[in-house]
């Protein structure tokens, strides 16, 4: 467990009331150190968000033991996002209230593809790509990549398509696993799909669960590129 930092990590969501407080749990030289994190989540007063690029350093740093979040609200429930990525990442999580905490374990298990709730660098548009693309036999690289990347002059999904095997198409095609590309409420490709055939798109929108989305109007609208792989052209 990890009683030599509960008290400071008492302390700092104390601080954070009435938003949720974020932070990482470490064993570095041998002893356990609390490290707070910035909560990089639109409504924080209901969700929280770690920013990968903190996880990356921190983890640089020393062991990570646990993930640690608030209910400022006082329920200690976890909800069934917390349970996803604590699943999903290996390790466990913690959920404080001002009183007390409860620890989750991970089961160290992957969610099916459909009806995932969103977690951003767990559970996102990436990671459905990358885990669809598994089920299939094509091994796409994981990525470390830093909350809200579009607007920190990153454009990723462009910039790595070509390293990981697949060729923009050109001649206006569209095939099942085509990997669709979009711009969605920014300049920049930040969103991604797979094509399932049927006018069907598997994708994973920020704020909604995983699912097959009709290809056409909006999502249509903000394509700005086709991508297949060496292995289906
Ligand atoms: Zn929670």
């Amino acid at each position: 467990m990890i009683e030599p930092v509960e008290q400071e990590i008492f302390e700092y969501i104390g601080s954070k009331i009435p938003e949720e407080a974020c932070g990482i749990v470490g064993i570095r030289k041998g002893r356990m150190k609390f490290y707070p994190t910035e909560n990089q989540a639109f409504d924080k007063l209901n969700d929280f968000v770690i920013d990968p690029k903190d996880y990356r350093d921190i983890n640089a740093e020393c062991d990570i033991v646990g993930i640690v979040h608030s209910h400022p609200h006082g329920d200690l429930e976890p909800s069934p996002l917390d349970r996803a990525a604590c699943d999903r990442l290996g390790i466990p999580w913690y959920i404080f209230n001002t009183e007390e905490y409860i620890k989750l374990e991970s089961k160290n298990e992957i969610l099916p593809l459909i009806g995932r709730p969103f977690v951003f660098g767990a559970y996102d548009c990436y990671t459905i790509i990358k885990d669809y693309f598994d089920t299939i036999g094509i091994h796409i690289r994981e990525y470390q990549y830093e909350w809200e990347f579009w607007e920190r002059g990153q454009n990723l999904y462009v910039e790595h398509y070509q390293k990981e095997g697949f060729k923009k198409v050109t001649d206006g095609s569209l095939k099942p696993n085509d990997v669709i590309l979009m711009a969605l409420n920014s300049e920049v490709t930040n969103h991604a799909g797979v094509y399932m055939g049927n006018f069907k798109m598997l994708h994973h929108a920020p704020s909604r669960l995983s699912c097959r989305d009709n290809y056409n109007g909006i999502w249509r609208n903000i394509t700005r590129m086709v991508v297949r792989h060496e292995s289906m052209i």
